[in-house]
């Protein structure tokens, strides 16, 4: 049986909280760690429903998007929603752990998700991320490169998109004098030692620094290993807010219209006025996105669709695409079957259920 903290890892390998948004609060929300997990509930959002299932069917631990700590609490009294789900999270022997902006910001997340359920082709991030990535520059005699290059790769870095162990090298000669009480791996104590070395140059996530340099250090022969960390402004297509892609083929914009309503079970879609143009180049973001309008207008998408819209939003196309806000929920809703799918694939043979309540505090009155 594996322990909550094994399940956690697999997803915070999956979508790591240093990419969450700066606002938010993803992460362990209550529970033990350490605790063995009877099995996983999968929810967007915590409440009593989905905690008295995940008591009902004995799983101790709920995995959900939305963070149901978002403003800090003071008390935990029972007049406050929020206080009240904890505690009884807490009395039950439920774990709640929430994977928010980070799953939002990989491609392989939400927005992945949403644009996989309409078929879209040439997927990628509409608003790439910065610094998600450092570069290591390290000295390495050069007849330990291959094996330090070796244990880097192995530890995540020089990982860029499709293609893994990615690094550059070019030799020169290191300098050192060993002083008194040092243990040189080559050169004499006192004398300056020339030795060839290779410059090996390699990227990587900023999660996963101290698991590479543990490798580094347990890999280099020097007792004193060189090594520079150095800051990168790169973008990742991989990484960041909202998604972009092509339709197979283009579709009228009322016929897109339907197609969001069929898909996401929309009752009610807002849109901005009809440009009258076919739509192919479809840019989105699940749940509140009005912040990447300007980056779909950017990137000359024809439709962009999201929720949370204002009024004031709907002009701000100004007929240059289609905007349509779909529902939060609505938009987000298929984030429980892909946590459901990925913790099921990695932990297979136990019990990994997506939640049967409806969570959506929205409601359409016709
Ligand atoms: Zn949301």
């Amino acid at each position: 049986m594996p322990s909550l903290h094994d399940i956690i890892g697999a997803l915070e390998r999956w979508a790591p909280v240093q990419w969450q948004e700066s606002y938010d609060n993803s992460g362990w929300v209550c529970g033990d760690p350490s605790a063995s997990c009877t099995g996983v509930l999968t929810a967007l959002d915590l409440t009593p429903a989905v905690l008295k299932e995940a008591a009902e069917k004995k799983l101790n631990l709920v995995v959900v998007h939305h963070p149901p700590l978002f403003k800090p609490l003071k008390r935990l009294v029972y007049s406050d929603p929020t206080a009240q789900l904890l505690v009884t999270a807490i009395q039950s022997g439920i774990a709640v752990y929430a994977i928010h902006t980070n799953l939002d910001n990989v491609i392989w997340g939400v927005n992945g998700e949403i644009a996989r359920r309409l078929e879209l082709e040439h997927v990628s991030v509409l608003s790439p991320m910065a610094q998600t990535h450092r570069k290591l520059v390290t000295f390495v005699p050069t007849q330990h490169a291959e094996s330090v290059k070796n244990v880097l790769f192995a530890a995540g870095a020089g990982s860029i998109g499709t293609y893994a162990e990615c690094s550059f090298s070019s030799t020169g000669t290191g300098t050192f004098t060993a002083k008194e009480g040092s243990n040189p791996f080559v050169g004499q104590i006192g004398n300056r030692h020339h030795e060839p070395e290779e410059k090996i140059e390699v990227i990587y996530p900023i999660h996963g620094q101290s698991e590479m340099l543990n490798a580094l250090h347990a890999a280099h022969p020097y007792e004193t290993v060189a090594y520079d960390l150095v800051p990168l402004e790169n973008h990742f297509n991989e990484i960041g807010a909202g998604a972009i892609g092509d339709l197979p083929h283009p579709l009228s914009e009322t016929d897109f219209l339907q197609k969001l309503a069929t898909v996401f079970g929309s009752t009610c879609i807002r849109h901005s006025p009809l440009t009258g143009q076919p739509l192919k180049r479809i840019a989105l973001c699940g749940g509140s996105g009005k912040a990447l309008i300007n980056s779909a207008l950017a990137h000359k998408a024809d439709a962009f669709f999201t929720a949370d819209l204002g009024y004031h939003d709907f002009f701000t196309p100004n007929g240059r695409l289609l905007l349509a806000d779909i529902g939060h929920f609505e938009s987000e809703q298929f984030t429980s079957d892909l946590l459901q799918s990925f913790i099921q694939q990695n932990f297979p043979n136990f019990a990994v259920l997506k939640t049967g309540a409806n969570t959506n505090p929205v409601h359409y009155f016709f």
